[in-house]
């Protein structure tokens, strides 16, 4: 895999309606989008040539872009055939795409009035998020910075603003020698982590807070999904963090982490165990389903 910085590198990426030679790619650094965090963007994963629930992604990057006030000038068939072109533009059948839509440069004021939208998109390849072993375990710290209160922020829009919160989690949890953190939400409950939603096995059934003030997660809905096939119950709850103490498993799922077993979060220890194992082995046999088969399968 290359460790290339990623405005130092070769291939294709979409950009206002056509292919640029990656290099090319670039805005203004007076953009409204760099300034104020106008921008809102997607994280997709395409295995064996398909990206995994495409138009799911699409229209959440649209509707990330209404709730920050903006139509994105695309429609949705026109963005999913973007991603898939900007795949094969750079010979990819297996990796990341990453569609962001931003405010141009207009105007540099606290005002987004009269800015045009851009959206460029990008892909390259990028294995498991958390290495290739995701049965083994990751160790997470607690993160400091909290998911803040619906009416404080536009908190179910992928919306760039918002991960300064995860980004400084992440940082930090890096920093004390972690792969992530797990962080709480205003009330003091369980939420998420920097980049991915988060199951418990409690009792033998699964829990998983609601996502009443962060992202329900297109992973976290598939793996719902996959569980209730299996028979298994599916809890939506509020989640304490004192009831850690009483969980067996925990996993993450989420497009970058897929579904990925977790082994510590700061003094709680679990054991990767039959549940995780199975709806992990699960996902990774539905990602590479046609997407007509996934759309069943998660229905
Ligand atoms: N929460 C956050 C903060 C995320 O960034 C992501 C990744 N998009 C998720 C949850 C999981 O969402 P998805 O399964 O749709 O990738």
């Amino acid at each position: 895999m290359t460790l290339l910085p990623f405005d130092d590198r070769d291939g294709w990426l979409w950009l206002d309606g056509s292919l640029v030679p990656w290099r090319d790619a670039k805005l203004h650094v007076l953009s409204h989008g760099l300034h104020y965090a106008s921008a809102v963007f997607e994280g997709e994963r395409a295995y064996a040539g398909n990206i995994f629930r495409l138009r799911d992604h699409t229209q959440r990057l649209i509707n990330s872009g209404r709730i920050m006030n903006f139509d994105i000038p695309w429609t949705a068939d026109e963005i999913d055939a973007a991603c898939n072109a900007v795949l094969k533009a750079n010979n990819l059948t297996d990796g990341y795409v990453r569609p962001i839509a931003w405010r141009g440069s207009e105007q540099l004021a606290v005002s987004a009035t009269g800015t045009s939208i851009h959206l460029a998109i990008g892909a390259w390849p990028w294995p498991s998020y958390f290495g290739t072993n995701r049965m083994q375990g990751i160790r997470m710290g607690e993160a400091k910075w909290r998911r803040p209160p619906p009416e404080t922020a536009p908190v179910h829009a992928k919306a760039s603003g918002l991960y300064m919160i995860g980004s400084l989690s992440k940082l930090k949890a890096e920093q004390e020698g972690y792969a992530d953190a797990m962080m709480l939400d205003w009330r003091g409950l369980v939420a998420e982590t920097t980049s991915a939603n988060i199951f418990f096995v409690i009792d033998g059934d699964l829990h998983t807070p609601v996502p009443d003030c962060f992202l329900d997660g297109i992973t976290r809905r598939s793996v719902i999904a996959l569980a209730k096939r299996n028979q298994m119950k599916v809890i939506e709850r509020q989640i304490n963090p004192t009831e850690l103490s009483r969980t067996t498993e925990v996993f993450l799922a989420g497009t970058a982490a897929e579904v990925t077993a977790v082994r510590e979060i700061g003094p709680h220890q679990f054991t990767p165990n039959r549940i995780t194992e199975t709806l992990m082995k699960d996902f990774d046999h539905l990602v590479l389903q046609s997407p007509q088969e996934v759309a069943r399968a998660v229905a």
